[in-house]
């Protein structure tokens, strides 16, 4: 039996129960542009077998969904185990072995989604059976929840359905555990992420009559420049918080696209970018600024053809995660993790939004972003391991705390 508050211990490999199962779900080929029902009906059956009380919920297609499933009482407040299903694209990218087939090799499993997230995912799920059997003799204090996401990925658009109708059965969890990659180091804070695009309509003419046109990819250009100028500026003079690796609010321009031929003056130009903010940072007022300068560049236009204009579209927000390390829940986790230091990541989870519905969060979780989202994707079996450790410890220790917080 582990010892709490020490190191968790780097046993190899999960057991053969959590493998079968990660095994399992990277099977499923969850792209978010794809279906996940079936990995989600699957989890279900299985939770079911286990006597879970499950809730799905759907998107307006029909073709994904949501699953929230409580082991134990579901009136009381209970401990949540969140993760996304969806994986990112494996398009254009150079794999060594089939992404959606598991391949172990040097103590490392390869997979989309290994480590993002399919393996905290097969650990929790794994772990149903004990947690079932300390529930019945009331080891185990309060009710364990899962709930696994579609579209986490794309903005975390999924887990918001999920929420509102937490909310609207008034089901009130005490605290939960986002297993995002962190090479299981209890994770307090992590940026807001915005996405934006914006489409300028300028007016078509031959390339060699330009004042009878409007050039739709040069005011997109500016407007580019601008987004580029905000950064700097915020890169230059924001607070810094160094917990951070990058340590103030970030926007980068990430996809463009506009223009038929070079000499027609293009009608159309459209951009993507996104906007990573400090937990404090106000991102409305970054956007307002840039509404702003959107503002005066299509009076210009106008000038020229009063149809052209500017359309700025605030796609998704995620709003920060910022707890604090004396939260009983982050406390809690550090004691299962033996772990003293807290961090901070760059990156968007679900956990702000967790945060915002009065969920306390924090994210702690196997393997390492950096290996997340890239050609030979890969979890180390030991993080494994150690994921499969913490989730004994949850055995061991009384929720009841967390629940009073
Ligand atoms: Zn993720």
């Amino acid at each position: 039996m582990n010892t709490l508050s020490e190191p968790l211990p780097s046993l190899g490999g999960p057991s053969v129960t959590a493998r079968s199962i990660i095994d399992r779900l990277i099977g499923f080929r969850t792209v978010s542009r794809d279906s996940n029902l079936g990995l989600i009906e699957w989890a279900r059956d299985y939770l079911q077998g286990h006597g879970a009380k499950t809730r799905l919920t759907h998107d307006a297609s029909g073709r994904k969904a949501n699953l929230f499933a409580t082991l134990g009482d579901s009136h009381k407040p209970g401990l949540i185990l969140s993760g996304h299903t969806d994986v990112v694209p494996v398009d254009g990218q150079a794999w060594d072995t089939d992404p959606f087939v598991p391949t172990e090799r040097d103590g490392k499993l390869y997979a989309r989604g290994s480590a993002d997230m399919k393996g905290f995912i097969g650990v929790a799920l794994a772990q149903a059976p004990q947690f079932v059997a300390a529930l019945n003799d009331n080891r185990l204090d309060a009710p364990l929840h899962y709930s696994l996401s579609y579209d986490e990925e794309v903005g975390c658009l999924g887990v918001r359905g999920l929420i509102r109708d937490l909310e609207e059965n008034g089901i009130r969890p005490a605290g939960c555990v986002v297993g995002e990659p962190t090479s299981m180091q209890p994770i307090i804070a992590h940026k807001g992420m915005h996405r934006f695009h914006c489409c300028v309509r300028g007016r078509e003419a031959h390339s060699s009559y330009v004042t009878h046109g409007v050039n739709a990819i040069e005011y997109a250009a500016r407007m580019v420049v601008f987004v580029r100028q905000v950064a700097d500026r915020l890169a230059q003079s924001e607070q810094r918080d160094y917990g951070f690796t990058v340590p103030y609010t970030t926007l980068s321009t990430g996809l463009i696209r506009g223009g038929i031929a070079t000499n027609i003056i293009p009608s159309n130009c459209e951009f993507h970018f996104d906007m990573r903010t400090l937990p404090q940072a106000s991102a409305d007022a970054i956007y307002q600024e840039i509404r702003a300068y959107a503002a005066s560049v299509e009076r210009e236009m106008q000038a020229v053809d009063p149809l052209s204009g500017i359309e700025l579209v605030w796609d998704s927000q995620t709003v920060g995660l910022a707890a604090s390390e004396t939260d009983a829940i982050v406390q809690w986790v550090m004691r299962l993790c033996g772990n003293p230091n807290v961090g901070k990541v760059s990156y968007g989870t679900e956990a702000g939004l967790f945060q915002k519905m009065g969920v306390p969060t924090v994210i702690c979780g196997p393997g390492d972003i950096s290996e997340a989202h890239r050609p030979n994707e890969f979890v180390a079996l030991e993080q494994l391991a150690q994921c499969e450790s913490f989730m004994n410890r949850i055995l061991q220790t009384s929720l009841r705390h967390l629940i009073s917080c």
